[in-house]
C-alpha cells in the first residue's frame, strides 16, 4: 500500500458548549489550526503517484475561502467544531474528490491531533 500526506494550514474561532464550568474552550479563542489529509492506494497510477500532489490544492482553495478567518460556529453549527469532528468533515469533503482518502488528522496546538480514520 502507498500512502501519502499533504499539510494545509488556516485559522478559526471556535467555542465548545456543554463542557463542564471552567473548562478554557468554552471561552471564545482561536486556533491556527494544521490539517493533514492522507490517501492511499495498492496501485500507483501511470504517473507513479497515488495522486499527483497539485490536484489536491483544491483543498487549500475550500479552506482559504470558506473556512480561513472564520468563526466555525457559524459554518458548522455549535455541537461540531471540536478537532475530531472537523477531520471528519474534512474527510467528507475530500473522499468526494478523491476516492483515494484514507484519514484527515486535524491539530489545534503543537502536541494535540485528531484524526477520522473510517
Ligand atoms: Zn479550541
Amino acid at each position: 500500500m502507498y500512502t501519502i500526506t499533504k499539510e494545509f494550514n488556516f485559522s478559526a474561532s471556535h467555542q465548545l458548549f456543554g463542557l463542564p464550568d471552567g473548562h478554557p474552550c468554552a471561552r471564545l479563542h482561536g486556533h491556527n489550526y494544521a490539517v493533514v489529509i492522507e490517501l492511499q492506494a495498492a496501485e500507483l497510477n501511470s504517473h507513479g503517484f497515488v495522486r499527483d500532489y497539485r490536484q489536491l490544492s483544491a483543498f487549500k482553495t475550500y479552506l482559504e475561502e470558506e473556512v480561513d478567518h472564520r468563526h466555525l460556529n457559524d459554518l458548522f453549527g455549535n455541537a461540531s467544531v471540536t478537532a475530531e469532528h472537523l477531520a471528519r468533515h474534512f474527510f467528507a469533503w475530500c473522499q468526494a474528490r478523491w476516492p483515494e482518502m484514507s484519514a484527515v488528522r486535524v491539530s489545534e496546538s503543537a502536541r494535540t491531533w485528531a484524526e477520522y480514520r473510517p
